[in-house]
């Protein structure tokens, strides 16, 4: 017989919910919310809408025992990215174990383990120690908008598990990044009498080398026992106008990936103070303009929700060790905002993720069903 996880993941990729901002043809997560609405409401459990942006809501799925000073929330976003060049994106597959379609990793598969896990432990609340929450999010390929609203209610909650492919290792730690654009600021001239102006992309360029020659080399020594070390890339650049002016202007835009322990803005504050040294010795005129702060998840290895998913784990035969990530999620808004210790966990690769081939191991969906009743039945704050 088929797992019932496995049959509402079917549903659940039928369903298109791609992030509106992904263009044209984007759905959004409106249809797919008003399908879990329902499942849920037919388990017995209340639910409640929490509008996001126009026509996009939250659902907030609450199971309430009787332990209020004990509350474990299950997250999940129900967004996908674009349907791309996926053959049949919407049409569930099962070819060798696997089961194909977009979103079938990254989330769904790991929204229908919770959901399942709901409904599981809505049947038999008696054998719970916790109240349960289930967030299913808006917004979390895109802007985050979803659980950043979320964290407004100020709802009470002990512990989160965070549902992402982590090919079912338990995530503890993940890196978090600090993004910002660097602008230079020339003066344009005929590029016949270039020397009446100022070029801002050769200035740009100095810029560049210094943080490819000064700054990266020292983040080799940031490093992290779970997530490795500290990263910086320079993802893109623009600048001048045509080929016969001195451009007078010139933009990168860089990606710092912070590991746990760095503070975001510090972090950024320290990479502004570099290059205004930088380039006040060099003589260039430029202004830095942060773009994204995230967290770097690092949730104590002591805390009541590691130990017991480790045990929970253990006892039903999966890796119970303890990991770390190089990519971002849900979770470290979740610890870093709030101080809600979290973790992420979740069937399915990362590198399947967004991909053209996006599957999830079936199995994988299995054993995540049963790893969250037996963790929401293990827990206890
Ligand atoms: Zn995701």
């Amino acid at each position: 017989m088929k797992h019932a996880a496995l049959e509402l993941l079917e549903k659940l990729i039928a369903i298109q919910s791609v992030n509106l901002h992904y263009g044209e043809g984007a759905q959004g997560e409106m249809e797919i919310s008003r399908f879990i609405e329902a499942y849920c409401l037919k388990a017995g459990l209340k639910v409640s809408r929490q509008p996001v942006m126009e026509g996009r809501d939250n659902l907030i799925i609450e199971l309430r025992t009787g332990h209020p000073g004990s509350v474990l929330l299950f997250e999940a976003h129900m967004d996908t990215v674009s349907l791309g060049s996926m053959e049949n994106p919407l049409e569930a597959v099962y070819r060798k174990g696997r089961l194909y379609g977009r979103g079938a990793c990254d989330t769904k598969g790991a929204l229908a383990a919770m959901l399942v896990t709901m409904e599981t432990c809505a049947a038999a609340p008696e054998l719970l120690s916790s109240d349960l929450v289930l967030c299913a999010s808006v917004d979390e390929e895109h802007a985050f908008r979803g659980l950043l609203k979320f964290l407004e209610l100020d709802m009470p909650v002990s512990a989160a598990v965070v549902g992402e492919p982590t090919e079912l290792k338990i995530v503890v730690a993940h890196k978090g990044c600090v993004r910002f654009a660097v602008h230079t600021h020339g003066k344009a001239a005929h590029s016949s009498v270039p020397h009446e102006g100022e070029n801002a992309i050769v200035a740009m360029a100095e810029i560049i080398r210094y943080l490819a020659d000064i700054v990266t080399p020292e983040l080799a020594s940031i490093t992290d026992g779970l997530c490795g070390p500290a990263t910086l890339s320079v993802g893109t650049i623009s600048g001048g106008d045509q080929i016969n002016i001195v451009p007078e202007r010139c933009t990168i835009q860089v990606d710092r990936r912070i590991i746990p322990g760095e503070d975001p803005i510090a972090v950024m504050l320290e990479l502004e103070e570099g290059l205004e040294q930088f380039c006040r010795a060099k003589g260039l005129r430029h202004s830095v303009e942060p773009l994204l702060l995230d967290y770097a998840l690092d949730t104590p290895h002591d805390s009541p929700i590691v130990k017991a998913a480790r045990d929970t784990a253990e006892r039903i035969g999966l890796q119970s060790g303890i990991f770390g990530e190089t990519y971002g999620s849900d979770a470290s808004k979740l610890q870093g905002i709030k101080g809600i210790p979290s973790l992420v966990y979740g069937p399915g690769s990362i590198a399947q993720a967004h991909s053209r081939e996006e599957w999830v191991p079936v199995q994988a969906v299995e054993e995540a069903a049963t790893f969250y009743v037996e963790l929401a039945r293990a827990f206890r704050a």
